[in-house]
């Protein structure tokens, strides 16, 4: 009944650590849940404003399939003044969250059996995304030396003549590792010289703790050509639940992205649309006070994991995630079928954390958390870690 393509998606591992989550909380336990990448913030109080007053004033019917002109003009207006790039109205297209961003970029840019590249570790949606748009994701090993960063050389060596498109998340989700100018530019160049388009994924990018970001779009006129950059507000202004992405793209990419949304889901809901105005033009010091809150936690964190045996990690130069790297006590876990799933559920039923398996990463060596959350609680969770990992080594 089912169709060919459906059986080979994986489930979310997220969602599916959500549920047991969910599960054991109804049979009474208290679980420190650092699996979830959600901001712990309330939304900006214009972006609540805004949106209320949409529902106030009957800005509640169908409008135009790209987004609000209002909320394109102020994206427009930010992408040139956070991130040094000029777009138009016409070249961005406003999705129901990033996710719809880069599902209706596939579908503009695949045809079945296109390769997409595709750099481990990788947002746990990224491959399922690129086989239900009917593209084969490609794989590229990264370097834990390299801060998991991909190189040129590494580049060249995955494309083949199906390579459509390459895959950037800057800063990474769930290494939080960002690319430097310098590293991206001989990147950005060979994609341009040999006809792949970059996806780049820049929904962290305000939250960052270093200055070397880059927009890749800002790099060139030849890069902003070549790039659909991915960005959209349930990160930066916490607005998971709200659901604002959004693709700045040429304009002949955006047309394309804007007839397929057209026939799909039309436009985000104008509410969360205004919401969004109110996030991008009135709510920069609100928005300014998280990241200082995210960076602060960060310190703290990094502080806690350099006082812990038996782990390894990457400095997290963006997001909100540590990457640990648990692979010290593979030899004295059993386990079968993936190590990082097997620690996870330890972690979940035995002491009661909750955190993501670097398998849903496709690096199984590790495990993921989230400080997008109370920071007494990470705290509390790395103890729980180095209790678990002291138990094994
Ligand atoms: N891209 C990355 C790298 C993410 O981590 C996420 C969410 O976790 C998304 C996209 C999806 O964002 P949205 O909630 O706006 O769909």
């Amino acid at each position: 009944m089912l169709s060919k393509k459906v059986s080979q998606i994986t489930p979310s591992y997220t969602i599916g650590i959500s549920t047991k989550v969910k599960a054991l909380k109804q049979e009474g336990k208290t679980i420190v849940d650092l699996s979830i990448g959600e901001p712990d913030f309330f939304i900006p109080e214009k972006a609540t404003e805004r949106g209320v007053e949409a529902f106030h004033t009957n800005q509640t019917k169908y409008d135009l399939v790209p987004g609000l002109i209002t909320l394109r003009e102020a994206i427009v207006e930010k992408l040139k003044s956070e991130n040094g790039v000029l777009y138009t109205p016409s070249d961005i297209v406003v999705s129901s969250g990033a996710k719809h961003a880069i599902t209706n970029s596939l579908l503009a840019i695949l045809d079945q059996g296109d390769e997409v590249i595709l750099p481990v570790p990788y947002w746990t949606s990224y491959p399922e995304m690129i086989k239900i748009c009917g593209g084969v994701p490609v794989l590229l090993q990264t370097n834990k030396t390299d801060q998991f960063k991909m190189t040129l050389e590494s580049l060249k060596a995955h494309h083949t003549t199906k390579t459509k498109m390459l895959f950037i998340n800057n800063p990474s989700n769930p290494t939080g590792a960002v690319y430097t100018k310098e590293e991206l530019i001989p990147i950005v160049n060979y994609c341009i010289d040999n006809g792949i388009y970059i996806l780049s994924d820049e929904i962290y990018e305000r939250i960052c703790y270093t200055d070397s970001f880059t927009s890749i779009p800002s790099i060139s006129e030849a890069a902003k050509a070549n790039t659909i950059l991915i960005n959209g507000l349930s990160k930066s202004a916490a607005m998971t639940g709200l659901r604002i992405g959004y693709t700045a793209s040429s304009p002949e990419i955006a047309k394309a992205i804007a007839t397929i949304q057209g026939h799909l889901v039309s436009h985000p809901s104008l509410a969360s649309q205004w919401a969004g105005v109110g996030a991008l033009t009135e709510s920069k010091t609100e928005i300014d006070q998280m990241v200082a809150v995210y960076k602060s936690r960060r310190e703290a964190l990094i502080k806690q994991l350099n006082t812990m045996k038996g782990i390894e990690y990457i400095t997290p130069d963006g997001a909100f995630y540590l990457y640990l790297n648990i692979g010290s006590i593979k030899e004295h876990v059993a386990f079968e079928g993936a190590f990082s799933l097997k620690v996870c559920d330890d972690l979940l039923n035995d002491y009661n954390l909750a955190v993501v398996p670097g398998i849903a990463f496709g690096t199984d060596d590790y495990i993921r958390l989230s400080y997008a959350t109370e920071l007494s609680l990470v705290q509390e969770g790395l103890k729980r870690i180095e209790t678990y990992l002291q138990s094994k080594l």
